[in-house]
């Protein structure tokens, strides 16, 4: 089985991990915003958690994708992982979540986890949405009459599936490999060679649109509750101070002369991919302007613009 596109943290989830611990605990949307990583976080362990029951399918001419999101007609859709084989391609719904999983007879899942119960949505709808999406997507692309078939996958090793009618699509991750194999067998309709199985996935990578949403904006955070300063990488407890060159924290006294690495690539996730010396000044707390030249220009990044007017660009920090 080949990788086509590993599964990898989105621009959201690399958002919400540089906001919180900057956050003021009593900005309005702290625990709506706490729970949201707590989530992003959950799909993205539940993602990279398969790989280890893909590797277990022995498909050698199959291709997988993580984390794709392409455009639908009014929305981009997203798929956790997408396993291409001969005969089908499988959706996969990953759901990270742990507790004790039923339906209702709505059709809703009921999750009970320390007494409390929570609903979702059906989370086979959701993959059957996603399968329409695609199969509009793959004729569209004029790969006609292949075969989609979603699952739903809890991936979490602390989940008990207690349904009542026998729901074969939503599974977990031990009986994944098993069911996936059954239905290699069962699809027959049309059989793609490896090159032809490459061109859809180069033409689905090359449809991926990443989330360009800053979160910082869509939930109007007033810039004054977010920290400023530069973490230090040891205990992540408090902000280093500046001394003689190297970054020192006053936790735990540990020193690291490019902490302010961190920092800038935290303020390129989380305002914009190009900073200036005031700003930069502003943002790493070091009063000297002389001091903050040096850092920028020591980390060779690509500028524009000629003294206090210069941009640095981040873009490298952020790859
Ligand atoms: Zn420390």
């Amino acid at each position: 089985m080949h990788v086509f596109r590993p599964a990898s943290k989105s621009s959201k989830l690399l958002q919400l991990q540089a906001l919180l611990p900057r956050l003021h605990e009593k900005s309005p949307n702290f625990d709506h915003l706490h729970d949201l990583l707590g989530k992003e976080l959950a799909g993205y362990y539940g993602e990279t958690s398969l790989q280890y029951y893909f590797q277990l399918l022995h498909l050698p001419t199959s291709i997988l994708l993580y984390g794709l999101r392409l455009p639908g007609e009014h929305n981009a859709f997203q798929i956790d992982a997408l396993l291409l084989t001969p005969t089908v391609i499988f959706i996969i719904e990953a759901k990270n979540i742990k507790g004790i999983v039923t339906f209702n007879e709505a059709g809703q899942l009921i999750r009970s986890l320390d007494g409390i119960k929570e609903t979702y949505a059906h989370p086979l709808l959701q993959a059957n949405e996603q399968r329409l999406h695609l199969k509009k997507f793959l004729v569209s692309h004029n790969f006609n009459d292949i075969a989609v078939h979603p699952i739903v996958c809890f991936t979490h090793s602390n989940v008990i599936l207690d349904f009542e009618h026998q729901q074969t699509d939503v599974l977990t991750s031990e009986q994944l490999p098993n069911r996936i194999r059954e239905l290699t067998n069962q699809y027959k309709m049309k059989k793609l060679d490896r090159r032809q199985l490459q061109t859809v996935a180069r033409v689905l990578q090359t449809h991926h649109t990443d989330f360009r949403g800053n979160v910082i904006e869509k939930y109007n955070i007033p810039k004054r509750h977010i920290r400023k300063g530069v973490w230090c990488p040891s205990c992540k407890r408090d902000m280093m101070q500046r001394y003689k060159r190297t970054w020192i924290c006053p936790s735990c006294g540990s020193r690291d002369s490019y902490a302010h690495r961190q920092a800038l690539t935290e303020y390129g996730l989380l305002f914009k991919t190009s900073i200036k010396n005031s700003e930069a000044r502003e943002f790493l707390a070091v009063e000297s302007s002389s001091v903050v030249k040096r850092m920028l220009t020591g980390m060779e990044l690509n500028y524009s613009g000629e003294k206090y007017k210069r941009t640095y660009y981040l873009n490298e920090l952020l790859k």
